[in-house]
């Protein structure tokens, strides 16, 4: 790899980073990306492949620790990345989040809105409070929304470009350990997905939800926080595993590269097979 420096000029402050990044093949060569919850889990893993396959990347989160040591990760492997601090649910803080995108690296290809929040509290109809209801709303799904409000136009600018919505295997399936909060604003995810991909199918923008298994992250750790809990689930999981946020971040590779140029409006299932079950093998 070429080990020549480059300026990046942001508002405050001036990096000097190398400019090839280590390791990868080259699939999001010359790409700008937006990774939102890129401090952790899926959102981290999908930052650090972004990057050493060639993309530049605007980690976003609104835990600022964790999202700046992503970036210095990827720095350290020779890859370009900035940080910006953002709740994807306030709309002032999302409309900046493109514009300081754009203003960095130029341009907007690959849009990945994929922060979301599992409250503890989230349980059926009759027990989940309207606060807990509102605040997963306002996050998983305006978030999300909130990210095609402001990408699409920037895509728009560049010609084209994917964006790839987070929703989850739970859009598409039902459950007795319900958290219907998160259910519902996933599935909304799904249904809003499919719509604006055919809205903008002839303007060169793709738009495709990647709905996740169950998967080892912090998200998933804190609610299933006994053995109980986590082998109430593992019975239904043909692999008899959860996921891994690195296996969704290579399905989200695949959605943001031209690889996956005639795919779009899908809801992209990396779940280990889960959704197919009916009945695992002993
Ligand atoms: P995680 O908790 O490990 O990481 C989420 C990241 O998002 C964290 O860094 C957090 O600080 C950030 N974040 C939270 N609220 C935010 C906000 N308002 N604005 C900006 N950033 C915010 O979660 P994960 O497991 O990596 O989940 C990522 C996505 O995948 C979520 O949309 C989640 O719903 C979905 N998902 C997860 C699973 C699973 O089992 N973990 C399964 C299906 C779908």
């Amino acid at each position: 790899p070429s080990t020549q420096q480059y300026i990046i000029r942001s508002f405050s402050t001036t990096t000097t980073v190398k400019s090839t990044p280590v390791g990868g093949s080259g699939r999001l060569n010359g790409k700008v990306a937006i990774v939102t919850g890129g401090g952790d889990g899926v959102g981290k893993e999908t930052s650090l492949l972004f990057a050493k396959e060639g993309a530049k990347v605007l980690v976003v989160d609104i835990d600022a620790a964790k999202g700046k040591s992503i970036v210095t990760q990827i720095k350290d492997n020779g890859g370009n990345a900035y940080f910006f601090t953002a709740d994807v649910s306030k709309a002032n803080q999302v409309k900046e989040m493109i514009d300081v995108a754009e203003k960095n690296f130029g341009k907007l290809d690959i849009l990945f809105n994929n922060a979301g929040i599992m409250i503890s509290e989230d349980d059926d109809a009759i027990s989940t409070t309207e606060e807990v209801w509102e605040k997963t709303m306002n996050v998983n799904l305006k978030g999300v929304f909130l990210g095609c409000k402001f990408g699409i136009p920037a895509l728009l600018r560049n010609g084209g470009g994917s964006i790839i919505n987070t929703a989850s295997f739970v859009a598409l399936m039902g459950a007795a350990t319900p958290q219907i909060a998160y259910t519902a604003s996933k599935g909304g995810v799904l249904a809003m997905t499919r719509e604006l991909a055919i809205i903008h199918a002839k303007q060169n923008i793709r738009v495709n939800a990647l709905c996740p298994g169950p998967l080892r992250t912090e998200l998933l750790d804190k609610f299933l926080n006994t053995p109980e809990k986590r082998n109430r689930r593992l019975v239904h999981l043909p692999m008899g595993r959860f996921g891994q946020a690195s296996e969704i971040a290579k399905g989200a590779l695949f959605l943001a590269s031209d690889d996956s140029s005639y795919v779009t409006g899908t809801d992209f299932l990396v779940d280990g097979g889960l959704c197919a079950a009916y009945v695992t093998a002993e």
